[in-house]
């Protein structure tokens, strides 16, 4: 259903009064996790000045360590929702697992499967059951096959809104959290007719070195990308690391645009 065998053109979807897809270019911004009123609405304003057309924030965190922060959870996506309110900016987070699915999908504009979930086969049947388009993160060491696979769970179970999202694998290179693979964005795009998105922060994981990846992703043909962006980012509870402060991101932002206009 994924194919371009059986469907050569390309998905362009409505998600509120936005079109994914086709020619247009969107940004998906906002903290890796929901911490504060301030922290959420604040980012939103300021993205949303930059060009970002969507908020993104985790509320229910899938963490390495079951000791670090988990997020707000239900606290988090009222803070979301609060923030939708103040800019307009359509909402993007994270679901974790089946159990806490209603009350994301209550609040979220799009569903966010991450890396770690790619292959938790319920979850992806679940949220194929609901009429939400999702973000569908490519896994840590998933094939490009694999991803097409996962999002083939989804769309069997009628759900055929689902934007694939390459975030980086795992290679022996340490030096950067994970190897953002480029190459990945024409080879999906030419074996399906689904938009084709880049997280280029967890997909190289240094805040200086993010700018470059957004502007290489729009060269490469994505549709669109998904940044973290923080207030502070040293003194963010995940991923300050590789966010970028609000004058990074609108200086990038710049730079992206001059590219898609030259494309
Ligand atoms: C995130 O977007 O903050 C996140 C946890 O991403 P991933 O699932 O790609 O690691
Ligand atoms: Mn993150």
């Amino acid at each position: 259903l994924v194919s371009r065998e059986v469907k050569p053109e390309d998905t362009v979807m409505q998600v509120g009064n936005l079109h994914l897809g086709g020619n247009a270019i969107h940004v998906m911004a906002g903290p890796c996790s929901v911490e504060t009123r301030e922290q959420i609405v604040g980012t939103a304003q300021a993205v949303k000045k930059s060009g970002a057309t969507m908020l993104r924030g985790g509320a229910f965190k899938p963490r390495t360590s079951p000791y670090e922060f988990q997020g707000l959870k239900n606290d988090g996506l009222s803070l979301l929702a609060e923030a939708r309110k103040e800019t307009g900016l359509l909402v993007v987070t994270e679901v974790k697992d089946t159990a806490t699915l209603p009350q994301v999908a209550e609040v979220a504009d799009i569903l966010q499967v991450g890396a770690r979930n790619m292959q938790n086969f319920s979850l992806l049947e679940a949220v194929g059951e609901t009429r939400k388009p999702v973000l569908l993160k490519r896994g840590l060491s998933a094939t490009i096959k694999e991803l097409l696979m996962a999002a083939e769970y989804i769309v069997a179970k009628g759900n055929t809104r689902v934007i694939l999202c390459e975030r980086g694998i795992r290679t022996f290179e340490t030096m950067t959290r994970n190897t953002l693979d480029l190459n990945a964005v024409p080879m999906l795009k030419s074996l399906s007719h689904l938009p084709v998105w880049v997280d280029p922060s967890h997909g190289i994981g240094v805040r200086k070195a993010v700018p470059a990846m957004m502007r290489a992703a729009i060269a490469v043909g994505a549709d669109g990308l998904i940044v973290e962006v923080h207030p502070d980012p040293p003194r963010a509870l995940s991923d300050g690391h590789q966010s970028l402060e609000f004058s990074e991101f609108d200086k990038a932002m710049s730079e992206v645009r001059a590219i898609a206009g030259a494309l």
